[in-house]
């Protein structure tokens, strides 16, 4: 399956493509993490990206296609992905439409999670990211870790998103709304929007999103 993954800085879109993709069996591309990346091993795309990531703007279309296209294009991703931040704008939707139908592909499903804007911004003025890996998530408040500081799953270290401060957040929210929500309409108008809701527990909302994308596998 092509699945995109859409939803407001917060909704638990990391967490949920780690389950999703595993559940699966098809590779978890998160546009995020491999900026993230690149900005940890020093490349000049990393450098390129960061003032953009840490203003909570979105990085020029001329990096990010490029990098998401050549992540699609290795072998793992041959029968499927789950995209978890890409498309971020209709013109990086339209790049990836024709990127797939010069290929003959196409998306099976997007599916949009839905949560209210102030449960998005107590998620994330909390949270806290293992530097191992993205998708190990806690809060300080929902969801502690056993010893502070120190990833469960990994023991990686836990710390806050330079990104993920209050500023920096609204900033996030604005341009969701204003440059990625638009991408939930184009993706209506071919028939491929399933929106739950991201409330409650992680294995529930994982539930929900299995049984929403099986629904409109039957239904297509
Ligand atoms: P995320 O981890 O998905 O919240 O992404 C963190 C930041 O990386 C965003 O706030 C953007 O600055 C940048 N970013 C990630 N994906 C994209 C994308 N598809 N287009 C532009 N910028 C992106």
């Amino acid at each position: 399956m092509r699945i995109v993954l859409v939803g407001p800085p917060g909704a638990g879109k990391g967490t949920q493509a780690a389950y999703l993709a595993k559940n699966l069996s098809i590779p978890h591309i998160s546009t995020g993490d491999l900026f993230r990346a690149n900005i940890s091993q020093g490349t000049e795309l990393g450098r390129r990206a960061k003032s953009y990531m840490d203003a909570g703007d979105l990085v020029p279309d001329e990096v990010t296609i490029g990098m998401a296209k050549d992540r699609m294009e290795q072998a793992d991703a041959e029968n499927g992905f789950l995209l978890d931040g890409f498309p971020r704008n209709v013109s990086q939707a339209e790049a990836l439409d024709q990127m797939l139908k010069s290929e003959g592909m196409k998306l099976d499903a997007v599916l949009d999670l839905e949560v209210p804007e102030e449960e998005v911004v107590k998620r994330i003025a909390g949270r806290r990211i293992c530097r191992n890996d993205s998708s190990h998530v806690f809060h300080v408040t929902y969801s502690q870790p056993k010893q502070e500081g120190v990833c469960d799953t990994c023991g990686g270290e836990l710390y806050q998103r330079a990104d993920d401060s209050e500023d920096t957040v609204r900033n996030r929210l604005d341009v969701y709304h204003t440059q990625t929500e638009p991408i939930i309409d184009h993706y209506r108008a071919q028939g491929l929007v399933v929106t739950i809701s991201a409330l409650g527990a992680v294995t529930d909302v994982t539930e929900r999103a299995m049984e929403a994308l099986r629904r409109l596998k039957g239904e297509q």
